[in-house]
């Protein structure tokens, strides 16, 4: 899950993070107090959506009057905004983070996340931070530094020492980055994150460490032992469909293509998804149904792949584990019927009384195939798609 950067810039606060001073507004009738109770002579009015990439995308600017502070303000509520981290479409812009200007001698970039290669947590760093830091990663990845901890061990003071040498610091930056590093790993591990990004870190012109912008995801499976983070989430950053999943508990992900998948089980989603590709189609989305699959859950999978227009036929891959494939064909031709489908729709069901199930469906009179194997069943739907 995601949050705000303001949502970000608070749990720093707890964790003795240096932010700058701002403050939170949902519409333009208070900044002008906003602002001035901050003081300084020029703010920096950023949107909040669950994306980066603001900056070079009109999401993020300079305010030098408090009356600029209140146009700025007006003319970002409201919109939605499309970064080069969003889709086409963007994100609305449902509130905006109002800060004080700060003086900008550099910018460095500082992250914490778990690296697959190692199965540490890692920090990734870089002096030469900021908005072009995808550039800096792909043209000169010798400028990006990184340390990994050990399970056990944990953080090391000469870890911190490592990295702000390499980020050119000194005196007493060093002592602040160190308490940057293990607030950042104690957030971590208390809250279950799963990414902290500080982009830009910067040194102020007076020399100070501040956390100019703040990202952080969280594990979603851990998130039944953090309602606090829980309580963070925004379902109008979050596409609808992927909400609408999460509330008959299913993992659906929302992908491009024409053919829709209902499967269960996140493994055998994959593969199918997979093999899909390996016979020329592609799949409209990712669904996990869960195990115990009911025909109540069925229909509303079913409803939910239909409410994508992309959708020109259906593959459904269920392994009758818990549930009998005799029962999950009864629920299936029930959803059906339900919801009056009128597009091809290829069932592969595997598992105790597969043929049973089978059976079920080629007998039921409706516009549906009951496959044999995964690999007839994909060619199937892959035809049935490309014929709509
Ligand atoms: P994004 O990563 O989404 O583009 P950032 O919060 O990193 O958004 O802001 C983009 C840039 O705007 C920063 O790299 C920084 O140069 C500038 N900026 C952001 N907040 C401030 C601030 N409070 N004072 C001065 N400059 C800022
Ligand atoms: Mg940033």
């Amino acid at each position: 899950m995601n949050i705000h950067e303001y949502q970000a810039k608070q749990l720093f606060l707890n964790y003795g993070i240096p932010i700058p001073d701002g403050k939170l507004a949902v519409n333009a009738e208070n900044v002008t107090h906003i602002a001035q109770a901050l003081g300084g002579d020029s703010w920096v009015v950023k949107a909040q959506i669950h994306a980066g990439g603001r900056g070079k995308a009109g999401g993020v600017k300079l305010a030098k009057t408090l009356a600029e502070v209140v146009s700025v303000t007006n003319d970002m509520l409201g919109i939605t905004l499309a970064t080069h981290q969003t889709d086409a479409a963007g994100l609305p812009v449902n509130s905006v983070l109002i800060e004080q200007t700060y003086p900008i001698e550099r910018e460095l970039y500082l992250s914490l996340l778990i690296d697959r290669s190692t199965q540490r947590m890692s920090f990734i760093a870089s002096a030469t931070g900021g908005m072009d830091i995808e550039a800096v990663a792909e043209h000169s990845p010798e400028k990006i530094i990184s340390v990994s901890l050990h399970p056990a061990a944990g953080l090391q003071d000469y870890q911190c020492r490592k990295l702000a040498y390499a980020l050119a610091l000194s005196g007493g930056q060093i002592k602040t980055l160190a308490n940057i590093m293990r607030g950042m790993v104690r957030l971590f591990l208390d809250k279950d994150a799963s990414q902290i990004e500080i982009n830009p870190l910067i040194v102020t012109g007076s020399g100070e460490l501040l956390a100019l912008d703040a990202k952080i995801n969280f594990d979603d499976n851990a998130l039944s032992a953090h309602p606090d983070i829980a309580a963070l989430k925004d379902p109008t950053q979050e596409d609808d469909r992927e909400n609408q999943a999460q509330q008959f508990g299913s993992v659906y992900i929302t992908l491009e293509g024409n053919i829709g998948c209902m499967v269960n089980g996140a493994g055998l989603a994959m593969a199918t998804m997979d093999i899909i590709k390996l016979k020329g189609g592609q799949p409209a989305n990712f669904l996990d149904v869960g195990g115990g699959t009911d025909p109540e859950k069925v229909a509303k999978a079913f409803k939910l792949i239909l409410s994508d227009s992309h959708v020109k036929a259906i593959l459904i891959n269920i392994f009758g584990g818990i549930v009998k494939c005799d029962t999950i064909a009864e629920g299936i031709l029930a959803a059906v019927k339900e919801t009056a489908i009128n597009l091809p729709i290829v069932v592969r069901l595997e598992g105790t009384n597969a043929q049973l199930g089978r059976d079920l469906l080629n007998n039921s009179g409706l516009n549906l195939t009951a496959a044999n194997d995964l690999d007839h069943a994909a060619e199937q739907i892959v035809m049935l798609a490309g014929a709509q």
